[in-house]
């Protein structure tokens, strides 16, 4: 009866996010008396999954195909449903990103299961399995509560924060029968996100919108995310227009971000940005319209100039750092 939780990692590496994903399912596990145990799918070294044990999973299946190491939902669900019925299990936990977008609704279809997608707390049992999410582009919260027998939740990531305790997952190999059409999905092309840190996981982020003018200005926004050791992200009419790459473009129509610091330089604050950065834990905005909406989301302001703003922030950066060593 353990609860499933699915694990992601990038070309082996087990994503810091996904730890989130196993601490949550562990609390489960801990209220309803039952264990966790982690699908590990594509190639994956053991000590990696042995650490799993460090946020509450006991188990891991490992399902060793390397065609697995790419995403493929039909078959992380076909993987998942043998790791399921394996088990016997009621709960099943993803991340609610691109691959747990893609996996768990599958899933509750599959178990005519009730989902939760981008939750946002621990299911509260004390009045059935109620979860908290957001909804309307973060405008208001729901309390979800899911009353079928199997249950699918996916965590919004950069939420829970993590606690590690003493412990080593045993780790079983999981054989999978595939469908015909598990990889019917050819991936022809991967172009790999160059940069320092990656915006899906980093705690810092300096972002630009078009307040910043043109691509030609993007140095300031990049000294200062690399003096911070922050990922660089953007809005959607920058993406558009090419000033910077499409994976930096956050908001309801690209990625959702938390963490822990979000800068906003010459961003007006659109319903549609927010949905994706409101999550963050602090937000500073600079914008030289004191009436820009994005203050009113902001912990703090500053009204002025980017050019003339950001060189001076970077500065300031600098020397604390310098005097901070
Ligand atoms: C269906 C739909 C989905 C969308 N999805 C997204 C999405 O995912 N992400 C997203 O970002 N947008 C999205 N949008 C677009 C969104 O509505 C806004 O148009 C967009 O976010 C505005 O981008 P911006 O703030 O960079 O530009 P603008 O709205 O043009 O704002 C520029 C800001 O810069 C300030 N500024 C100008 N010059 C300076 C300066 N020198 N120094 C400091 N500040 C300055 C201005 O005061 C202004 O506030 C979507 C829209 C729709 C309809």
């Amino acid at each position: 009866m353990a609860v499933i939780v699915l694990v992601e990692h990038t070309e082996g590496n087990i994503k810091k996010k996904s730890f989130e994903a196993v601490q949550y399912a562990a609390n489960i596990a801990q209220k309803t008396g039952t264990g966790v145990t982690a699908v590990v799918l594509g190639t994956v070294a053991e000590a990696e999954m042995t650490a799993l044990g460090q946020y509450g999973a006991q188990k891991v299946l490992h399902v060793a195909d390397a065609r697995l190491d790419e995403l493929h939902a039909r078959a992380y669900a076909s993987a998942l449903m043998t790791a399921i019925q394996k088990e016997d299990s009621k709960v099943i936990v993803t991340l609610h990103d691109i691959n747990g977008r893609a996996v768990a609704p599958r899933l509750a279809v599959k178990l005519k299961a009730g989902l939760v997608a981008g939750a946002l707390s621990y299911p509260d049992m004390a009045n059935g399995f109620v979860i908290k999410k957001a909804v309307f582009s973060g405008k208001a919260f729901a309390f979800v509560n899911i009353t079928s027998d199997v249950k699918v939740i996916s965590v919004m990531p950069n939420t829970f924060p993590l606690q590690s305790i003493d412990g080593k997952a045993t780790i079983e190999k999981l054989e999978v029968t595939f469908g015909d059409k598990d990889f019917g999905i050819k991936v022809k092309e991967v172009n790999k996100v160059k940069g320092e840190v990656s915006l899906a996981d980093a705690e810092l982020v300096v972002s630009g919108g078009r307040g910043m003018k043109g691509p030609e200005n993007w140095g300031l926004i990049e000294d200062l995310a690399k003096e911070m050791g922050a990922a660089t992200a953007c809005s959607r009419p920058v993406a558009d227009a090419d000033w910077r790459p499409h994976h930096e473009h956050v908001g309801q129509t690209g990625g959702t971000i938390r963490p822990n610091l979000y800068v906003a330089v010459g961003i007006s604050g659109a319903i549609q940005h927010l949905a994706g950065v409101n999550g963050s834990k602090t937000i500073v905005v600079i914008n030289k319209d004191p009436e820009a909406p994005f203050f009113k989301a902001a912990n703090y302001g500053v009204i002025g100039d980017a050019m003339e703003v950001l060189p001076r922030l970077t500065e300031a950066v600098k020397r604390f750092k310098e005097t901070h060593k």
